[in-house]
This record gives structure tokens, sequence and C-alpha cells, in this order.
């Protein structure tokens, strides 16, 4: 499925496909990218940037909120074949360089593919890249003085648990939640506001304490790292969210 695109503002542009999201904030010289999708999603980030006016050489850098691979797969080709700069929380840089891996293990995975869901998506990311193992060697801390000279000013907002370095952005009024907040996800078993299944989660009870803190945020348009996008004050989903994950 190709991306679909939605101008959430000016700048803020988010792409939606099945299986990931990532999104893009424009500006005068350039843009950039909040997660790129996994390794065989680059002809539909190339596509969105495309449809933006852009091309690859464009692409001021990438913002990761996570070094899973279906959020930094086509950042490893971006940063190898073109140079570009790649950033994510300080907690999170070893991860993307792949120094250690906190990824649901395929076995933990394989023990759900008996559910028709499971085994769709299993098949489907596969097709996708899932099993690069490939790193991003250059990746580099975020820091404010960086995020305040790119396109759309973006601010760090720390939000770990499902990874120890998970990071979201506040860019333009528009929260970037990744995986610390999604709306949906090919294996879950209903829409909405919700944390991911917790065999995905690094550390769960700091995904609670992750999704609190973004409830005090002032953000009133969600962008999450799966599912659609969401209107509506921040805080609501987040208490959606945390009824919805009581299990
Ligand atoms: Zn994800």
């Amino acid at each position: 499925m190709a991306p679909v695109l939605t101008a959430v503002t000016d700048h803020v542009h988010f792409a939606q496909t099945d299986l990931v999201n990532w999104t893009l904030v424009t500006g005068d010289d350039g843009v950039i990218l909040i997660d790129a999708g996994f390794p065989g999603s680059r002809p539909d980030v190339l596509a969105s940037l495309g449809e933006l006016g852009f091309g690859v050489t464009d692409v001021r850098a990438i913002l990761l909120t996570h070094a899973h691979i279906d959020h930094f797969g086509t950042a490893i080709w971006f940063a190898e074949t073109h140079g570009t700069p790649v950033y994510c929380h300080a907690d999170e840089v070893g991860h993307a360089k792949r120094e250690y891996l906190e990824q649901a293990s395929p076995l933990a995975v394989a023990a759900h593919a008996w559910q028709p869901r499971w085994l769709r998506w299993s098949v489907a990311i596969m097709r996708k890249g899932a099993l690069t193992h490939a790193g991003i060697p250059s990746t580099l801390a975020f820091t404010e003085d960086l995020g305040a000279v790119l396109p759309g000013a973006p601010v760090a907002v720390p939000t770990p648990g499902h990874t120890g370095g998970h990071c979201s952005y506040l860019v333009d009024g528009v929260l970037v939640a990744g995986d610390a907040l999604i709306t949906g996800h090919p294996v879950a078993s209903r829409p909405g506001p919700q944390l991911l299944p917790s065999m995905f989660n690094h550390d769960d009870a700091a995904c609670r304490r992750s999704l609190s803190a973004l409830g005090m945020l002032d953000a009133e348009v969600l962008l999450p790292g799966h599912g659609p996008l969401w209107r509506g004050p921040v805080r609501d989903a987040v208490d959606q969210a945390t009824h919805a994950s009581v299990s």
C-alpha cells in the first residue's frame, strides 16, 4: 500500500502505511524525516518526499523515535548512500549502531503465529526487510541546539520504555509519538489509542510512565508510529490508552 500523505500543518506532513508511519517536516532549506519505515519502504519514503517536491538530497536529517527496523530501515540506506545525518536520543544511539538489539525475538513472535493477523503481519514485514541486521554507525545524539536549526525546530520529548532510548518529538504543536503511543497496529485486536503489546516493549512499566508524561503535553494532534493520525487533546488519547492497556 502506497503511503497516504496528510498535511497536518503548513510544515508537518504525516505519511501513513498499513505497516508503519513516518513524518516529514518541511522548511525553507529542505525537509527532515522523523522515522523512515522499513528497508523495503524506500520507494514509499521517496514517493512521500517527491509528493512534497523534495528529492533525496533535500533531506537535511533523519530523526528517529527509536531504532527498530520498521522505523529506521530506510535511514540505513540514506546514511550509507547519501551521508544523510541520522539522530536519535543519546540513550538510543548504541541501539541504532546495533551495538545491541532491543527487539521482540522472532521466537516470541512465532508463538503468536497461529493467529491469522499475526501470521499475515509477519509475512508482510519479512517482505519489507524486517530481518535486516544492519545498523547506522554514523548515528549521533539529538541535541536542543541541533533541533533549533532544523526545519520545524523539533523538540525532543524523551519517552523511554518501548526501547531504552525511545524519544517522541514536538514540532509545530504536533506530537510525533513513535511507538510510545499508537492508534492501531496490524496485530492489535482493536483500533484506538493504545500501547503496543508488551512483548514488543523493552520495559512495560517505563512505557506507562512515559505515557503519563505525554498526557501533560499541550499538543492537539498525535502522529503515531502505527495507526491513523489522531486529532484532539493528546491527554485524551493518553487516557484512552491507559484504560485500554490494563491487561
Ligand atoms: Zn514500530
